[in-house]
C-alpha cells in the first residue's frame, strides 16, 4: 500500500476500499484489520465505520458506535490473549494520534523496529 500523507488514513483509504486490507471484522458498524505497517508482531487496528475524531471528541451521540466499537475490541483483544497469551489494548490522543479518526490498536508481541 502506497505511503499516505494525510490526517484521516480510515476515511480517506481504508473505509472505501476496504478489500485491500487484511480483516478481522466487518459489520454495519465496526471495522477491524490487520495494520497495514504493523509496530508489534501483532497488530490489529479496530474502528468505526462513522467518523469519530477520538476517545476524548466521543459523545453521547456517538453511543451506539462507541458500544460497537468496544465489543469488537473486547472480542479481538480475547482472541489475541488466548492465542498470543497476552495483549494491550491502546488508542491515542492529541499528538499522539496521527490519523484523527477514532481507532484502537490491540497488540501483542514485540515492538518492531522497522514497520
Ligand atoms: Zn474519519
Amino acid at each position: 500500500m502506497a505511503a499516505y500523507g494525510g490526517s484521516d488514513f480510515y476515511c480517506d483509504v481504508a473505509l472505501p476500499d476496504p478489500t485491500a486490507l487484511r480483516l478481522v471484522h466487518d459489520d454495519d458498524r465496526v471495522l477491524a484489520f490487520h495494520h497495514t505497517r504493523p509496530f508489534w508482531d501483532v497488530h490489529v487496528v479496530v474502528i468505526p465505520k462513522r467518523h469519530i475524531s477520538s476517545l476524548t471528541t466521543v459523545t453521547a451521540e456517538d453511543e451506539a458506535d462507541v458500544r460497537a466499537l468496544l465489543a469488537v475490541v473486547q472480542a479481538v483483544a480475547r482472541d489475541v490473549e488466548r492465542e498470543h497469551g497476552a495483549a494491550a489494548v491502546l488508542t491515542n490522543l492529541g499528538t499522539y494520534q496521527d490519523s484523527k479518526h477514532l481507532h484502537v490498536h490491540v497488540h501483542s508481541g514485540p515492538e518492531r523496529t522497522t514497520p
